[in-house]
């Protein structure tokens, strides 16, 4: 083995070390729950740390690879957004509202990740339901960005990015609805992947914007990510938008070496938006994304401009379609069939409001509110019904750009992370930063965000690349070879534990 330390180490040397019975998942697991331990408290990445619970997976992993049945991920532990349900653990959704509620049932994804053996050491904070890009409207407090703890880690999976990055579990899961996997990962300096609507069943995963919720993997490159999604993704008739397609190896894929190997790109066309290279993004991550440009041209790609000319319009459109669906969602939440329930209430209705008032978080009762509000008669038309449209007309810009292109790259977010707090009194700023992930939810598309770089005040950038549909290989293999050519992906937080 490498001097790399176990915490660090990419999942396919783990899988080696495991193989050969140079460790066990056991002692593999002690040393990520160790390192939670030591770091945990000042990072505050996890919602649920289950020890003894790991330990038993990790046994029975170890009997597994024992029998010489492994599959990749046999004895490899990971850590679940808290938005996906698992049998017996807490699944709180970042919310004082599910903050009592043990899920009688698996999430699919936690299924399959049980089936392939992978280690679950717990749950990942959160912003609360799902809603925000900083994790500061968890019920279990803000999660603290590993690379300046003053900082955000971004949201809504700032746990799981968080947790990655400070190499407290090699691999996580996250959901993404407007940029909750792209921009905590870019915030974090780890990649993360948010499939093709459809791809990846949602049954299990407590509900934010049904048509716009996609679960995805985090890990610290492209490589492990594709591991993870390989074991994600597959047909389930329990969610009704789920796509019956025959699974791909992802992480063959990338194995496989490339025709010309010092121009490993060589054919692949990457087109520029306009839309993404204008005013508001920082100095320091157009410096960093221009320096990715130059590399992926090195490595053969070619550039072209495009244009996403409805791209703007996408945080008015995803803000008014996402708080409307996410209004209907919430409404299952009344204090009668499971979460928080009022102590003291004098009949139904008063027991639904005190419930609810006591329950949700103030972000999540602004979405409620507004969302309740486009909905309702003689705004529907007005709102609802134009962000459809507006819906529309951004999947018709991405579809005529990928006629000119095999890859849309640009920033994944304009701004790197900002100080704990400072966004608290101004919503419609965070909202914002959305820009540049949003559309890509809007239309369905897959999306992955990679480290590229750090701006002037130390913090990382992430670069976005954005795919045709399925086009899932292309993402990871793009950004397989530029990882291949640099080191921005393996750069760690000093944390010492
Ligand atoms: N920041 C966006 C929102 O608040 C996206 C969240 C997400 O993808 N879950 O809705």
């Amino acid at each position: 083995m490498s001097n790399t330390p176990l915490f660090d180490a990419s999942v396919s040397v783990l899988r080696r070390a495991l193989d050969a019975k140079e460790i066990s998942s056991a002692e593999l697991t002690n040393v990520f729950l160790d390192r939670i331990a030591a770091l945990e408290p000042r990072l505050n990445a996890f919602v649920t740390v289950e020890r003894e619970e790991a330990l038993a997976d990790a046994r029975a992993a170890d009997a597994r690879i024992a029998r010489g049945e492994a599959g990749p991920l046999t004895g490899i532990a990971l850590a679940h957004k808290d938005v996906f349900c698992t049998r017996g653990m807490l699944t709180s959704c970042g919310s004082k509202m599910l903050s009592n509620f043990v899920s009688p049932y698996d999430a699919h994804v936690v299924t399959r990740l049980k089936e392939a053996g992978a280690v679950c050491l717990g749950k990942a904070n959160m912003d609360e339901f799902a809603m925000g890009s900083s994790t500061e409207s968890s019920f279990y407090g803000p999660t603290k960005n590993p690379w300046a703890t003053g900082r955000v880690p971004g949201g809504s999976s700032g746990g799981s990015a968080a947790a990655v990055a400070a190499r407290l579990v090699p691999l996580a899961t996250g959901t993404d609805t407007g940029g909750s996997i792209r921009q905590p990962a870019s915030f974090c300096n780890v990649t993360g992947i948010k499939p093709t609507y459809g791809l990846v069943s949602r049954y299990g995963l407590v509900a934010y914007a049904s048509s716009l919720d996609q679960a995805g993997a985090f890990g610290k490159s492209a490589e492990d990510c594709a591991l993870l999604l390989g074991a994600m993704t597959g047909f389930d008739k329990r969610d009704s938008t789920s796509l019956e397609r025959p699974v791909e190896n992802y992480a063959a894929a990338l194995a496989a070496p490339a025709a010309d190997a010092a121009r490993p790109l060589a054919g692949l066309s990457i087109g520029l938006p306009r839309e993404f290279f204008g005013a508001g993004m920082t100095d320091g991550i157009r410096q960093a994304v221009d320096a990715a440009l130059v590399q992926y041209r090195a490595l053969g790609a070619t550039m072209r401009e495009v244009d996403l000319p409805n791209a703007k319009l996408a945080i008015p459109a995803y803000y008014v379609l996402a708080m409307a669906e996410a209004s209907s969602n919430l409404s299952r939440f009344d204090g009668v069939r499971y979460g928080h329930r009022a102590a003291e209430y004098d009949d139904l209705f008063d027991m639904y409001r005190k419930s609810r008032s006591e329950g949700f978080g103030d972000e999540v009762k602004r979405r409620i509110l507004v969302g309740t509000y486009v909905l309702s008669h003689g705004y529907y038309d007005a709102y609802y019904l134009q962000a459809q449209k507006l819906r529309r007309l951004i999947a018709e810009d991405f579809r005529r750009a990928f006629g000119e292109c095999d890859l849309i790259v640009g920033p994944t977010s304009p701004v790197t992370a900002w100080a704990l707090g400072a966004m608290r009194d101004d919503p419609v700023q965070m909202y914002l930063a959305d820009i540049y992930t949003t559309p890509v939810n809007l239309a369905g598309l897959p999306g992955l965000s990679h480290p590229c770089g750090f701006d002037g005040d130390g913090l990382p950038v992430g670069l976005q690349l954005i795919g045709n549909y399925f086009s899932e290989s292309v993402l990871l293999n793009a950004a397989h070879r530029f990882q291949q050519a640099t080191d921005w992906h393996v750069r760690c937080p000093e944390l010492a534990a």
